[in-house]
C-alpha cells in the first residue's frame, strides 16, 4: 500500500465488535469510535446505548441482531455490514459467556453452549470477514481470550478450555495470514465488572475481593483499562505483533 492509499484506507476503517451491547465489548466499541473507526455490532441483546455512545464518540455504527454461535447469523450480520460500510477491517470477537458450574453439574448441553459462543463464533467470524481483510492487504483480528487460562479457574472448565481454545486459534492462524497484512491477537482480562459479572454470582463469592488482592494493581478491573489494549492492536502501530495473548490483567500472578 502506498502511503496516500494506507492515509485514505485509514480514514474510512470499520470495526466489528461483537458482544458490544455491553461490558467489555461496548467500552471497545467506544474507544475505536473514539479513535475514528466506524462500528458495526453484533450482539443478541439490544444495542441503543452503545449506538449513543459511539455517535458521542463523534462516529458512526450500526447494530445488527447476530448470534455469533451460528453460521447463519454471522453470514446475515456480515452481508448487513457489507451493505452498510463496504468492508470490515478490524474484528473485535469480543462475545462470549462464562456460566459457573462444577464440572459434575455441567451438562452437555452447557458445555456446547461456551463453545459454540466462545469458539466456534471464531470460525464464523474469520470465515466472514477474512477474506476481504486479505484482499485489502491489511486486516486487525482481536479475540477476547482469559488470564484464567493461565490459572485454570474452579467451576469454570469449559470457560477456561473454551479460552485455551481463543489463544491456540490466534497463535496458529497468525502463522498463515501475516503474509497478507493481517495481525491476529487474544487479550487476556482479569476479573472485570461487567453486566455479566454483575449479574453472575462473582461479588457473592468475594471474587472481586480475592482478585483484586492478587494483583499488583488493587482495584477492580473495569472494561476501560482493557480498550487502551486493543485500540492498539487494532492501529497501525501494532503492525508487527501477532500470534499474541497478551494479559491486562492489573499484574495478577499466573499460579
Ligand atoms: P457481558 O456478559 O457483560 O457482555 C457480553 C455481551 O455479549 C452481552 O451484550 C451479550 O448480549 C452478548 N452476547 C452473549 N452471547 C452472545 C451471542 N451468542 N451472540 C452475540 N452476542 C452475545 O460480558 P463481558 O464480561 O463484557 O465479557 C466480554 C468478553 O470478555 C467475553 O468473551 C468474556 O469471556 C471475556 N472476559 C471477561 C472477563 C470478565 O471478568 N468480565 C474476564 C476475562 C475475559
Amino acid at each position: 500500500m502506498t502511503e496516500q492509499s494506507s492515509q485514505s484506507h485509514r480514514e474510512t476503517r470499520v470495526a466489528v465488535v461483537t458482544g458490544a451491547a455491553a461490558g467489555i465489548g461496548q467500552a471497545l466499541a467506544e474507544r475505536l469510535a473514539s479513535d475514528g473507526l466506524r462500528i458495526a455490532v453484533a450482539d443478541i441483546a439490544p444495542a441503543e446505548e452503545t449506538l449513543e455512545l459511539i455517535a458521542t464518540a463523534g462516529s458512526e455504527g450500526f447494530a445488527h441482531h447476530c448470534d455469533v454461535a451460528g453460521g447463519e447469523s454471522v453470514a446475515e450480520f456480515a452481508a448487513a455490514v457489507h451493505e452498510r460500510f463496504g468492508r470490515c477491517d478490524v474484528l473485535i470477537a469480543n462475545a462470549g459467556i462464562y456460566p459457573m458450574a462444577s464440572f459434575d453439574d455441567c451438562s452437555w448441553e452447557q458445555w456446547r453452549a461456551v463453545m459454540s459462543i466462545n469458539v466456534d463464533s471464531l470460525f464464523h467470524l474469520t470465515k466472514a470477514f477474512l477474506p476481504g481483510m486479505r484482499a485489502a492487504g491489511w486486516g486487525r483480528i482481536v479475540a477476547a481470550a482469559s488470564n484464567g487460562f493461565y490459572s485454570g479457574l474452579p467451576d469454570l472448565t469449559p470457560y477456561v478450555a473454551s479460552k485455551g481454545a481463543v489463544v491456540g486459534f490466534v497463535r496458529s492462524l497468525s502463522r498463515e495470514v501475516g503474509v497478507d497484512g493481517v495481525t491476529v491477537n487474544a487479550y487476556a482480562p482479569s476479573l472485570t465488572l461487567t453486566k455479566g459479572t454483575r449479574e453472575g454470582p462473582h461479588e457473592e463469592l468475594g471474587l472481586f475481593e480475592l482478585v483484586t488482592r492478587g494483583q499488583a494493581i488493587k482495584r477492580t478491573q473495569v472494561p476501560d483499562d482493557i480498550a487502551g489494549l486493543v485500540a492498539f492492536l487494532a492501529s497501525d502501530a501494532a503492525g508487527f505483533i501477532t500470534g499474541q495473548t497478551i494479559p491486562v490483567d492489573g499484574g495478577a500472578v499466573h499460579a
